[in-house]
């Protein structure tokens, strides 16, 4: 008996103990989130650099920093893109005339 007794006191330290525990992890996890919160906040008062991802003033209306490899990348991607849009068109429309192409014979 004396021993059981003794069996559930350390029972109940160990589990008092983990509790602390437990309460100390959620204070430093609360802790941490609210950390990074505020740290996202923060990173909210600037932008970034599209090409080079300097970070430049969030009063900047472009996405780019200031210097001009940035905007000749920026210019010549976009170039790339808009090239890249019109041949995806031209694929879409060549699919969809030969569908219709062959609709059309049958
Ligand atoms: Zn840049």
């Amino acid at each position: 008996m004396v021993s059981g007794k003794s069996l559930k006191d350390a029972v109940k330290k160990s589990a008092d103990k983990l509790a602390k525990n437990a309460a100390k992890g959620a204070e430093t996890m609360k802790k941490a989130t609210v950390g990074k919160y505020s740290n996202s906040k923060n990173l909210k008062d600037h932008k970034h650099c599209r090409e080079c991802g300097k970070m430049i003033s969030p009063s900047t209306d472009g996405l780019l920093c200031k210097s001009q490899e940035c905007i000749d990348k920026f210019e010549k991607n976009l170039k790339v893109k808009k090239q890249l849009r019109l041949w995806m068109i031209v694929l879409v429309i060549a699919i969809l005339g030969g569908n219709l192409f062959q609709m059309g014979i049958i």
